[in-house]
């Protein structure tokens, strides 16, 4: 997979309190739990746009210019516009 520099979401490990209200606010799945602590499952899922952030009552979520994996491009019912459904 490709890397490119762009942005995608950090989490402060000592700011997060794991209480998980950014997994459902993230479309891509790009959170997820682990530990106590929200992790980002993968660079690939995370699209930069940050509907996490408004999420985190503790502010910790930032984003953060990196080097990551492109972005894996899916269409779910949540994306879709055109009325195609593919789930993956
Ligand atoms: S919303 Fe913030 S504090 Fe809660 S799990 Fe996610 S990163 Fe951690």
């Amino acid at each position: 997979m490709a890397k490119v520099i762009r942005e995608v979401i950090k989490i402060d490990e000592e700011l997060c309190d794991g209480c998980g209200l950014c997994v459902p606010a993230c479309a891509e799945g790009a959170i997820q739990i682990v530990d106590g602590k929200a992790r980002l499952v993968s660079d690939r899922y995370c699209d930069g746009l940050g509907a996490c952030l408004g999420e985190c009552p503790q502010g910790a979520i930032t984003f953060q210019k990196r080097d990551a994996e492109e972005k894996f491009i899916y269409l779910t019912q949540r994306h879709c516009f055109l009325g195609i459904f593919v789930i993956p």
